[in-house]
């Protein structure tokens, strides 16, 4: 990295103004006295061809990529990860010296990462998984559950069809289970997460019957708004080990920071009270 420039970063997505991801790494820039800066960049969905490669002649270094645009930069970057392409979409942008734009997900990573470390203890070839929901985020999920070895995933969610999308396009160690039924995999699973929306402030409560709940397993809500879920408070109730969603949000940003600003970030409780603050 040059000396005289100072590294850019940002996070696009539209809307914008709700991101934590500027505060997580204005945290990390701060706190290892790093030059740099990191945006929130508001780009509509009609001009995101446009101004992605703009961003690169203004000499950014990468961004972060959210809703809506996941999937449409992937037809703009000149070089996708396997992982990325695997899921579908990316959250993660590099650009390169010679102009290039490369795109990754690092949502899998992150996701397996915080689990980790909030549970270290955590073998994922001890049994199946059961995961709610089949959208974007459902996807890294399974991807990096598999990856880790999850014997098997029991699969439910409300439109059943693009559960069996992501069935065709796993492979058999996914099983889809019907929604009306959700209740019933929790019995098998020794890890349970929730990548529905469901339990986010301002959207439906989740209500899965949670009886089958065994005490001990691992209880994971993508949701981080509000923290405490009900899911995860009734989990913890009934003597389930707990880890919320805002962990992820923290370990996906490790490695853009890294590439971007040339120092591998710490996720602790620190940076947590930061994005809360
Ligand atoms: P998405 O692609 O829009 O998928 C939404 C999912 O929620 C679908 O499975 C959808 O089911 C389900 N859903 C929505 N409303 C529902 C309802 N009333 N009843 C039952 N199911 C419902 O969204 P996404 O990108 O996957 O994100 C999902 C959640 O994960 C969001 O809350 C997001 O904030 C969170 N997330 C967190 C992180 C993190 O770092 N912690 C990262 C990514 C995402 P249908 O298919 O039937 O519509």
């Amino acid at each position: 990295m040059s000396d005289s420039k100072i590294p850019l970063a940002g996070v696009i997505g539209h809307p914008i103004a709700h991101s934590k991801s500027p505060n997580v790494h204005g945290y990390w820039l701060r706190k290892y006295g790093l030059r740099g800066h990191y945006i929130p960049i508001d780009i509509a969905p009609e001009k995101i061809k446009d101004l992605l490669p703009r961003l690169v002649d203004l000499g950014f270094v990468g961004a972060n990529v959210t809703i809506p645009h996941k999937e449409t930069v992937m037809d703009i970057a000149d070089l996708i990860t396997d992982r990325a392409t695997l899921i579908g979409a990316a959250n993660t942008l590099i650009f390169r010296k010679d102009g290039r734009i490369h795109a990754d997900n690092t949502d899998g990573y992150g996701f397996i990462e915080n689990i980790r470390q909030s549970e270290p203890d955590w073998n994922p070839k001890s049994g199946p998984a059961a995961v709610f929901g089949a959208g974007g985020a459902a996807r890294a999920v399974i991807a990096s559950l598999l990856d880790v070895g999850v014997p098997q995933i029991l699969l439910t969610n409300r439109t059943r069809i693009r559960a069996e999308k992501l069935r065709d396009d796993f492979g058999h160690r996914v099983q889809v289970v019907e929604w009306v039924q959700a209740g019933n995999v929790l019995e098998e699973a020794d890890l349970v997460v929730n990548t529905t929306s469901l339990g986010m402030t301002g959207k439906t409560e989740m209500r899965v019957p949670l009886d089958g709940l065994r005490p001990g397993i691992i209880v994971n809500d993508l949701v981080y708004t509000p923290l405490r879920t009900r899911l995860l408070a009734e989990a913890e109730q009934r003597g389930c080990r707990v880890v919320d969603g805002l962990g992820m949000l923290l370990h996906q940003a490790v490695p853009g920071f890294e590439r971007w600003f040339g120092k591998r970030p710490v996720v602790d409780d620190n940076v947590r009270a930061a994005v809360l603050r």
